[in-house]
């Protein structure tokens, strides 16, 4: 049986010099840029900031054909039975780690401009997030209005926020109410807002793709303990790549803490953080069994499957197969729902006749 399928988490893969071509000449200098050396190690460049990391060379090799232009990719995207993706970008992930006010939003914008004219225009199975650094909330809010406005369903907020604006401080307030009145949806893509190497040495590539999900904890925490979420009851959250057996676990232990520690708890919440998670967290995961044994906690809409096509991590040219094995025993309607489903709902996605049919199952 073919799954329809709907991907929370693929990315384009953006022409290197798209910031230096674009950023005004006062701020071209600290443009993003990413420069392969010879060692198998790439450097990463935005403003003042820096990161290092090892690239294996088989990368390139087996980078799939539809990653710089929306033809190919539909053709992909037909040949692995995806609908619709949310769309974030590759390279212009690090730019949230820019440290000059002006270059990070000049930048988004350029990034945003170029996903909306050659992506969104192109095809509405393609859901681009907008880029909003949390650099300056004012600005951050201004940037949502602008994407609402250029028909933008999903914006995408780094994990880690800026230094001294922390998710539980209530310094993105105006963006919460913003978006919950906009209906835009609030995604969060893994790796995004601070170096993701944590660990080098023995055992670092697995360590670190493990250390991936933990600024997402940190930030559901907040956002779920701070009241925040209760404040804004219409505000969606998609956590992207970070895997999603692990939000079952975040409830249980918030729960845990929230009861026997209910004394020191400030603000008192009116719901409880799983009754938060059920009606406004969404993760998406490539390969997660666990995810869909502990559906009772989370919720079934909860749970997004994405392809993080065109990356290594990713299913492409297995979606098919490796779904067939992730919901080996599944209801098929919640596989339905996790598949393509939720997706469908949240971001209001158009599904042929036959696909709509096959979801409402
Ligand atoms: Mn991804």
């Amino acid at each position: 049986m073919q799954h329809v399928v709907n991907s929370g988490d693929s990315h384009v893969w953006e022409p290197s010099d798209l910031w230096v071509r674009h950023l005004p000449e006062r701020l071209r200098e600290g443009a993003l840029t990413v420069t392969p050396e010879d060692s198998g190690v790439e450097t990463i460049r935005i403003g003042q900031r820096t990161v290092r990391r090892e690239v294996p060379a088989m990368l390139e090799a087996t980078r799939p054909p539809g990653v710089y232009g929306p033809e190919p990719r539909l053709a992909d995207m037909d040949r692995e039975g995806v609908w619709a993706e949310l769309l974030f970008p590759t390279l212009g992930l690090w730019l949230y780690l820019a440290d000059d006010d002006d270059l990070v939003y000049a930048s988004a914008r350029i990034y945003n401009e170029w996903v909306r004219d050659t992506f969104m225009a192109r095809s509405p199975r393609f859901v681009p997030t907008a880029m909003v650094p949390l650099h300056d909330t004012a600005r951050a809010v201004e940037e949502s209005r602008w994407a609402a406005e250029n028909g933008f369903k999903a914006i995408g907020l780094p994990c880690q926020p800026p230094a001294g604006l922390a998710f539980n401080s209530g310094a993105q307030e105006p963006l919460w109410s913003f978006l919950e009145e906009a209906g835009l949806r609030a995604c969060f893509h893994v790796g995004t807002g601070a170096d993701p190497v944590v660990e080098r040495g023995p055992g670092g590539a697995v360590i670190n793709y493990l250390e991936t999900y933990a600024p997402v904890q940190r930030a559901l925490a907040a956002l779920i303990a701070s009241a925040t979420l209760e404040r804004h009851p219409d505000l969606h959250l998609v956590f992207v790549e970070c895997g999603a057996s692990w939000l079952a676990a975040l409830v249980e232990r918030m729960e845990e803490g929230y009861h026997q520690h209910q004394r020191f708890a400030r603000p008192q919440l009116s719901l409880l953080p799983g009754e938060i998670v059920r009606r406004q967290v969404h993760v998406t995961f490539q390969r997660d069994r666990a995810a869909l044994r502990s559906l009772d906690i989370t919720g079934v809409q909860a749970v997004m499957f994405g392809t993080d096509y065109p990356h290594l991590e990713g299913t492409w040219p297995r979606t098919q197969t490796i779904l067939d094995e992730v919901f080996a025993g599944v209801d098929p309607a919640v596989a339905a729902a996790v598949a393509g489903g939720t997706f469908a709902e949240l971001f209001d996605v158009e599904m042929p006749a036959a696909d709509k049919a096959a979801l409402a199952k």
